[in-house]
């Protein structure tokens, strides 16, 4: 599940895990738990996230791989919010390889600037205020965006319009699905 920040992906990403009996993997929701336990790793990337910045290639990589060697991603699963970089993807495709897996589809949710920012706003999470998000919103296409060039070709890739209702945009995930299986 691929979009910018307040997009609506992690909505999504949690019903259609549901739904499909997926592994929902959010490395956003990761960090968080390891922020909240104060974890070492909690400790190392707060300053990171709470900024709007990405936590280095290597130690999400990491964090995935081990993640998806867990018994209940077996079964399939959905990433959400990784890969996030052109090196994230890249060794998200090594992976894949080495457990011999593969990737069915990328869902894209496309929502405009304006909206994300309101709609980010109203979560109220801790890195949540006008200037983190748009902070974070400049990250999103400078480092984020480019993973879809890169994984033109070697992923079925799917863009789907983000604005609606939660339920009317599920069901255009639904179709979009539907059509790649
Ligand atoms: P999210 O909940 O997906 O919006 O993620 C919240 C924050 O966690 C991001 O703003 C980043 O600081 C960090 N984060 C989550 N996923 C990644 C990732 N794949 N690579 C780097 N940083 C990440």
């Amino acid at each position: 599940m691929f979009g910018p920040p307040g997009s609506g992906k992690g909505t999504q990403a949690a019903r259609l895990g549901k739904a499909h009996t997926l592994a929902h993997i959010s490395t956003g929701d990761m960090l968080r738990g390891a922020m909240a336990a104060e974890s070492d790793l909690g400790k190392r990337v707060k300053g990171v996230v709470e900024r709007g910045d990405l936590v280095p290639d290597d130690l999400m990589l990491g964090l995935v791989r081990e993640r998806l060697s867990e018994p209940d991603a077996t079964g399939g699963f959905l990433l959400d919010g990784f890969p996030r970089t052109v090196p994230q993807a890249e060794g998200l495709l090594d992976v894949m390889r080495d457990l011999d897996r593969n990737l069915d589809v990328v869902v894209v949710l496309d929502v405009a600037d304006d909206i994300l920012v309101g709609r980010a706003l109203k979560r109220g999470r801790s890195d949540d205020n006008e200037e983190t998000i748009r902070h974070r919103l400049s990250v999103y296409r400078r480092q984020t965006e480019p993973v879809l060039s890169f994984l033109e070709g070697k992923v079925p890739i799917a863009s789907v319009d983000g604005v609606g209702e939660i339920d009317e945009i599920g069901e255009r995930i639904g179709r979009v699905l539907d059509a790649t299986d």
